[in-house]
């Protein structure tokens, strides 16, 4: 059982010996929800089980330079995040032997897929991967000496069904081969609200129906479980029929270990629109068009296209690394005064107050259904617009020009492509785009 353990620890004032005892904290990876230094004194908040929180405290005593250490300590189970409603569960929060003698159904290994599938078979778990016979899938799993069998198969000798296939397919394999298998005592687990909280999968009043999310694409799942960490994720339970939804669900993400790094609790409403929300109006929608917005500005001035390329797509990565590093202050630290300066005049220009109501449009079009009908009636009807969409995309400048100057990187899809060919990378002219004259001469 976790708890929150308060430690006060009384030391000299030289940095050698809050280093030392930061570096317990450090090579201990435990998780440290607050941390005060004032002379003579460092306090900080363990959220770990008690046996942890006693080899830190035995561990900081040995330091040479440090007096007293303290420990106070409250058990809770699962901790309070910032806004007292979000708990947060950790390993020693969920009970793995849930799963003991359990069936568990991986349907899909693709990205996630693959990721649970791997990780719980590791975790000691009984597994079968449900998938269809002509697939790319079914070899991949097998390759791995997986138990794969037919998705209707691997669902009906199941305790436990997580649905694991593309969000827009969700329905039709669900209906063709999981909803005849299921019956009370059984759960089904989906690593996305979208289906049930839009009534696309209405479930039996009879199962468990529970979501393990976690936040980060499968190959990192799967790399961090080998490095006996994990990545975080979010729980939350739709149908509680057994009464012991929360505790199952949290026994599997246990099982992919994300309660090693801390499993945070929601709805599937919240985590529905939330994602779609973010992926619209931020990470893919706001971003993609912004990037596209400033390159067509540059260009359209005269400007080179691979400067523009450079300025506006290229180096995002490195301020998005940054802010993922130690968010927007770490980020504002590393870069210029110049940088930062304009960033606090100028971007609340860009992000105006126009584009905030727009925003709100956006959430209310998802919170409505409106996005969700308008998204399900296009893959119904064969995606041709968003087909089209598609096209229209790698048509842009922006792509061309890119993939002619990534092909000089060889970190990236076309620098890999072109390491194969002495002198590749040279072999395109640069200037494919038509450029307007320079509006000036020039000065970096
Ligand atoms: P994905 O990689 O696109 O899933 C592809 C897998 O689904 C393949 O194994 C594919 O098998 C199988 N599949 C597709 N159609 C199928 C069908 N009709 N019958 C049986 N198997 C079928 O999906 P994903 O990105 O892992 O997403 C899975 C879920 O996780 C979604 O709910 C998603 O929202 C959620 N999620 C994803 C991420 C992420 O980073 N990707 C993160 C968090 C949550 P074949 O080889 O036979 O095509
Ligand atoms: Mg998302």
């Amino acid at each position: 059982m976790t708890a929150l353990h308060s430690v006060d620890v009384v030391l000299d004032d030289t940095l050698l010996t809050l280093n030392r005892a930061v570096g317990v904290l450090r090579r201990r990876n435990v998780v440290v929800t607050q941390l005060a230094v004032r002379a003579g004194r460092m306090t900080f908040v363990l959220n770990t089980d008690a046996a942890t929180a006693d080899r830190v405290v035995q561990q900081i005593r040995k330091i040479v330079g440090v007096r007293t250490v303290d420990i106070t300590s409250t058990p809770h189970e699962g901790a309070v995040m910032s806004s007292p409603q979000v708990r947060v569960f950790y390993d020693a929060d969920a009970d793995p032997t849930r799963l003991r003698g359990k069936t568990i159904a991986v349907i899909g290994y693709g990205s996630q897929g693959h990721a649970h599938a791997l990780n719980l078979r590791d975790s000691g778990h009984r597994v079968i991967v449900g998938l269809r016979e002509a697939g790319g899938s079914w070899q991949r799993a097998k390759a791995e000496g997986l138990d794969v069998r037919p998705v209707a198969a691997a669902a009906r000798a199941a305790d436990v069904i997580m649905m694991l296939v593309p969000d827009q397919e969700a329905r039709a394999v669900y209906e063709a081969s999981v909803a005849a298998t299921l019956a009370a005592g059984k759960t089904l687990l989906f690593a996305h609200g979208f289906n049930v909280h839009f009534k696309e999968i209405v479930p039996p009043p009879s199962v468990d129906v529970a979501m393990i999310a976690p936040k980060s694409p499968g190959h990192l799942v799967r790399s961090e479980y080998e490095a006996r960490r994990g990545v975080p994720g979010l729980v939350a339970v739709h149908q509680d029929a057994s009464g012991q939804a929360l505790a199952n669900a949290l026994a599997y993400a246990a099982g992919i270990g994300c309660t090693r790094a801390g499993v945070l609790e929601t709805t599937f409403r919240e985590e529905t629109e939330t994602d779609l929300f973010g992926e619209q109006a931020v990470l893919c929608g706001g971003v993609t068009t912004l990037v596209q917005a400033g390159f067509e500005t540059l260009t359209a001035a005269g400007y080179a296209p691979e400067i523009a390329y450079f300025e506006c797509l290229h180096e995002l990565k490195l301020i998005v690394d940054l802010m993922y590093r130690g968010g927007m202050k770490f980020m504002r630290y590393s870069i210029s005064d110049t940088a930062e300066y304009g960033d606090y005049t100028r971007g609340p220009r860009i992000v105006n107050e126009q584009v905030k109501a727009e925003m709100q449009k956006l959430l209310e079009e998802i919170q409505s259904g409106a996005f969700a009908r308008e998204w399900i009636a296009e893959t119904r009807g064969g995606a041709r617009r968003f087909a089209e969409f598609r096209r229209g995309a790698a048509e842009h400048p922006i792509e061309k020009v890119g993939a002619k100057l990534r092909a000089m990187m060889p970190w990236t899809e076309e620098g890999k492509a072109a390491a194969g060919t002495v002198g590749a990378q040279h072999a395109a002219p640069l200037h494919s785009v038509p450029r307007a004259p320079n509006p000036k001469p020039m000065r970096a």
